[in-house]
């Protein structure tokens, strides 16, 4: 049975880019691979990049990500959720992988490169990185992880240890492959600015669990087609960012209502943007009901990640005593 490994990074809230990008995809996965699909919030990752990790939020940011996934329609029964944290074999697998690795191949990530340049000091950890990210994966022996496209160089490099491993040691782990899903190369930054997320800019993301008049608010004065100047000039939807949202949250009939009526002037800026927000109202609050559900039950969540680990370690530990014997640690 082919087994699914995602790691999900806690920093900051989720946005519909990541919702259409991966989340819908692990419930999917999900429904699929049953337990054997398994996601963790990478709070180890987190504490990597000095630039962006904030000790206070944290753990609050661990949590949320979780109350996220499972509002977004992630069953926790169903698959295996867990906090990177509480399973400490994650570490362990990725120390004996550093031994493995040159650090010129480290060096040579594009992401390192990216992260390092804005650093005064880089700490070693953001250098092992990868090799962190190869453990959790090959901890659980998973031939199948759903990135973006942004991890490829990553995935190779899991690749890369697993063979010098194998080779060293004897063969003990799968060469995984990358899934990625096109629609998330696609999402627009509400600024009009790049793809969702990657523009610094504070309001180029729409959170899936953002208060409705505040999504209003960044849709009200979100870029459109610039050549609709007037009200009765004519536009191209294909263009336009507002379009690229409504193919995600209108329906099939709105589509071709906001298509005509945008080509022929028939319909405002304005009022295509009102008929995206009911949309995404009918879409998003079902997620903010079951949000705010499960923010008041705050033991369900816990407990459900704890369970999470519980099952995660079952998973990892037989494969982790296969590799202490192999590399030849006394029992
Ligand atoms: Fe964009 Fe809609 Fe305006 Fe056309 S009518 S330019 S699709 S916001």
């Amino acid at each position: 049975m082919p087994r699914v490994f995602s790691g999900i990074q806690p920093t900051g809230e989720p946005h519909i880019g990541n919702y259409f990008g991966a989340m819908r995809n692990y419930v999917r996965l999900g429904e699929e691979f049953g337990k054997n699909s398994i996601y963790c919030v990478v709070d180890l990752h987190a504490i990597t990049n000095p630039a962006s990790f904030e000790p206070r939020l944290l753990a609050q940011r661990t949590f949320e990500m979780a109350v996220a996934n499972f509002a977004a329609g992630l069953d926790p029964s169903r698959v295996t959720f867990f906090v990177q944290s509480h399973v400490p074999e994650h570490q362990e697998l990725a120390w004996i992988f550093t031994t493995l690795t040159p650090v010129g191949e480290l060096e040579r990530m594009t992401q390192y490169k990216d992260k390092s340049e804005q650093l005064e000091s880089v700490p070693a950890g953001l250098l092992m990185y990868p090799a962190l990210m190869a453990a959790d994966i090959l901890l659980y022996k998973a031939d199948t992880v759903p990135v973006g496209e942004d991890q490829t160089q990553h995935i190779e490099l899991t690749r890369e240890i697993a063979r010098k491993f194998n080779h060293a040691f004897g063969e003990t782990f799968p060469e995984p492959k990358a899934v990625y899903n096109k629609q998330a190369l696609r999402i627009p930054g509400v600024d009009g600015n790049g793809k969702m997320g990657k523009s610094k800019g504070p309001g180029s993301t729409i959170g899936i669990l953002e208060p409705l008049d505040a999504i209003w608010q960044k849709l009200r004065v979100a870029p459109t087609d610039p050549a609709r100047v007037r009200r009765t000039d004519p536009g191209n939807p294909d263009v336009c960012l507002i379009f690229d949202y409504h193919k995600l949250f209108s329906d099939l009939d709105t589509l071709q209502t906001v298509d005509a009526g945008c080509r022929t002037a028939g319909i405002g800026c304005i009022d295509c943007k009102k008929t995206l927000l009911a949309g995404m109202t009918e879409h998003l609050s079902p997620i903010h009901e079951r949000a705010e559900a499960l923010k008041a039950d705050p033991d369900f969540v816990r407990d459900a990640l704890a369970q999470g680990a519980k099952e995660a370690r079952a998973t990892a530990q037989p494969i982790m005593e296969e590799v202490r014997e192999k590399v030849g640690f006394l029992k």
